[in-house]
């Protein structure tokens, strides 16, 4: 016998559980909810391997929005997520993000940031003058001016957001089961079952596509096209001798980053014009292994220029992850999938997709529990701008 449920949610990491959980905490949900995962190591899933930090400093209302309801909701996770009265801690730590900039990207973070004043984010501007006070380990003679978030933006356990939303999403009756979706059965706009690897059929009231970087082939399975490849990204963790006091997440203006993770620092950057950018394929462990020569060429070289302590450091453990890059806009794709309407998107992440899964998991539930966005309405990134070729334009990609 084919078994059913209302709604069957593909991948089972970060969103995936955060849709779960959403789903079964609305009242107005009576529904029996299944999570089907791959891997319930999570081992490739981006969601363990990622640099789990959440920032308000975006370029367009609909990021900053959804962050800011990422970081009360990181902030109240105990309480949200606590199941029999033990209460997750993912050790949240709001040490900001430093944006730094030259003359030339200058007037862009001054835009930036009264946008995200203007949205209700902690972001101070900071002169040249006043980066150098506030923080003396910087080099500072080269830039402008610098953005920092006061409070709001930080990093924390990615792993523990992920392990919460899934042990609370099972406490409130979802269910999860390993296996891998490998086909979509769709009769005309909707999808009706799901095939799993070993040839079992699922029916499903409403499908969700939460499956990271194998999203592009699940959507494929349904006729759907999205813009979406898997990129391998790289952490390098490290330490240095000399105290950093204060390190908020610092991002220059090269596009390198480094903050803060125990007792010492992980950093790193997105390719950039020359250097070699390679997809991320689950199923090839070569795509796990790390370049460290992009460390040595890439990103040492940036570390130890802006932060002249950074020049003795020790290079500690690296690992790379897989981030869903949207080509069109760099920027998630989430709500029904055009003329498949029960079929519903949660895709394309970009290297941002762990702070904003309380948002989009939010999102999606009311999507399918009510129909639409109850409270905050997420239709700018939906699958119809990608049909229409219309970019959301988000000038602060890492
Ligand atoms: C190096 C790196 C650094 C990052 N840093 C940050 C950061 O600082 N802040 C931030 O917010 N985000 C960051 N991200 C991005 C963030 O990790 C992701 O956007 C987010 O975790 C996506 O969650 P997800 O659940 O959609 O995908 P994933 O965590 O990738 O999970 C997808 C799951 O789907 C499963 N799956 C795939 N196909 C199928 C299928 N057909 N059937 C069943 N299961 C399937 C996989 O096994 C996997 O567990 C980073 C990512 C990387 C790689």
């Amino acid at each position: 016998m084919n078994e059913s449920f209302d709604v069957v949610i593909a991948g089972g990491a970060a969103m995936g559980s955060s849709v779960a959980y959403h789903l079964l905490a609305d009242p107005g949900f009576r529904g029996k909810v299944l999570v089907i995962e791959k891997d319930p190591t999570y081992q490739r899933s981006a969601s363990a391997l990622s640099a789990a930090s959440i920032r308000q400093q975006f370029s367009s209302p609909v990021n900053i929005r959804i962050s800011l309801y990422g970081i009360r909701f990181l902030r109240e996770i105990g309480e949200r997520l606590a199941v029999d009265g033990e209460r997750p801690d993912i050790g949240l730590k709001e040490g900001g993000y430093l944006y730094l900039a030259t003359g030339a990207g200058a007037a862009v973070l001054k835009e930036n940031q009264e946008l995200q004043v203007r949205e209700g984010a902690d972001i101070r501007f900071f002169s040249h003058r006043s980066l150098a006070d506030r923080f003396p380990w910087l080099r500072t003679d080269d830039l402008a001016c610098g953005t920092w978030g006061r409070s709001g933006e930080g990093w924390f356990d990615g792993w523990g957001l992920l392990q919460a939303f899934r042990r609370k999403a099972r406490a409130l009756g979802a269910e999860y089961r390993a296996g891998e979706v490998v086909d979509v059965e769709r009769q005309g706009s909707r999808i009706v079952a799901v095939r799993l690897a070993d040839g079992e059929r699922i029916a499903c009231g409403a499908l969700v596509n939460c499956a990271g970087a194998g999203g592009r082939a699940l959507a494929a399975k349904a006729g759907v096209v999205i813009p979406v490849v898997a990129k391998r990204r790289y952490v390098f963790s490290f330490a240095c001798r000399e105290p950093i006091e204060n390190c908020p997440l610092v991002i220059d203006p090269t596009g390198v980053w480094f903050r803060p993770e125990g007792e010492g620092f992980i950093g790193s950057a997105s390719p950039g014009p020359g250097d070699e950018d390679p997809d991320w394929r689950d199923e090839d462990p070569t795509t796990q292994e790390v370049d460290l020569t992009f460390f040595e060429e890439r990103v040492w070289p940036v570390l130890a220029h802006r932060v002249p302590a950074f020049e003795a450091i020790r290079p500690g453990r690296a690992w790379a992850g897989p981030y869903d890059m949207c080509l069109l806009d760099h920027n998630a794709i989430v709500g029904p999938a055009g003329e498949v309407t029960n079929f519903y998107l949660c895709n394309g992440f970009s290297g941002h997709g762990l702070q904003q899964s309380p948002a989009i998991g939010r999102g999606v539930a009311e999507l399918i529990v009510h129909g639409a966005y109850r409270t905050l309405d997420l239709t700018d990134l939906g699958y119809e701008r990608v049909v229409a070729n219309r970019p959301l334009l988000e000038r602060n990609v890492i």
